[in-house]
């Protein structure tokens, strides 16, 4: 079946500076990847809507929504955290981040694809309820999370997080949520050292020490993850999908490469597939080295049409 991805121009056009990791060409060198792997001819791609006002406030506090609204610079870049800025694409950029995935929910719920990739920025899982964070400003995967409950009444749904800085912004908002299972491996410590302590029953994490190897990190997946994952019967896996865990990538000191992005994708498949009816909703957050960043979306694509 159909594997959608799902992206906008506008996307592109959120810019915090010259020299910020977190860069517009981080979505062309995916792009440009999806031509020369000829993937862009298998993908039905969609442009995303503008996240609501009522879908952002299922994840974020009101009067939170109202302040990155107002930040929102007419030129210029306006800063809202220590390394998190606002251009005047911003707002719209962030919207959109949100709407995608919420889109990737309807596409997979109404059985038009599959599965679902949201090649979006600004990224989202560092963003809590009511704090931009870490290059975030809304928490786009929690919201598509809560957009799968409230929209198509979904019981169980699960956020698994590989990218090497822990989700604090989706482990704040879904903490204590039942309906939701919140898996996460992460370089610790680091940025933005939290969650190593976490001890809240739907919130599986498994810290990973500097210098992990893919070895390392599947067997976190296998120990930590797949047995809550599979006694949680999941109705929808949704995946945070950073890629600069990779050894390529010198944002942090995890040693992955192509191929575990590929492996763990299939996991989270075949999870997929038992539970819930193969839907899978996967949205981009951090990857900075863009050769290794263009290469694992194209692992993890290629994964979901099942070659690995
Ligand atoms: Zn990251």
């Amino acid at each position: 079946m159909a594997i959608a991805y799902v992206s906008h121009y506008d996307c592109q056009m959120h810019d915090m500076g010259h020299h910020h990791p977190e860069q517009p060409a981080r979505l062309s060198a995916i792009n440009d990847r999806l031509i020369a792997t000829g993937l862009e001819m298998v993908l039905h791609q969609y442009d995303a809507p503008l996240a609501t006002r009522e879908m952002l406030e299922a994840a974020h506090d009101s009067d939170y929504i109202d302040e990155i609204f107002a930040a929102a610079p007419k030129e210029g870049i306006k800063w809202v955290d220590g390394d998190t800025a606002m251009n005047k694409y911003s707002l719209n950029a962030a919207l959109r981040a949100a709407g995608a995935v919420a889109l990737g929910v309807d596409l997979v719920m109404e059985g038009k694809v599959k599965q679902v990739f949201c090649g979006v920025r600004p990224p989202g899982h560092h963003a809590e309820r009511h704090r931009a964070m870490g290059f975030c400003l809304f928490n786009n995967i929690a919201v598509g999370a809560y957009h799968a409950i409230n929209q198509y009444g979904l019981k169980r749904v699960a956020i698994v997080d590989f990218d090497v800085h822990h989700g604090n912004g989706t482990e704040d908002i879904v903490s204590g949520d039942e309906r939701i299972l919140f898996c996460s491996t992460f370089q610790h410590p680091f940025y933005p050292h939290s969650g190593y302590d976490t001890d809240v029953p739907n919130i599986v994490n498994a810290p990973l020490p500097s210098g992990a190897t893919g070895k390392q990190f599947r067997e976190a997946v296998e120990q930590h993850w797949l047995p809550r994952l599979e006694a949680f019967e999941p109705e929808l896996v949704m995946i945070s999908a950073g890629f600069d865990a990779h050894q390529a990538d010198d944002m942090a000191n995890l040693q992955l490469i192509d191929s575990d992005y590929a492996w763990v994708t299939r996991r989270l498949c075949e999870v997929a597939d038992r539970w819930a009816q193969g839907r899978v909703v996967s949205s981009l957050e951090g990857g900075y080295e863009l050769h290794a960043l263009a290469r694992s979306v194209e692992a993890h694509l290629k994964a979901f049409l099942g070659e690995n």
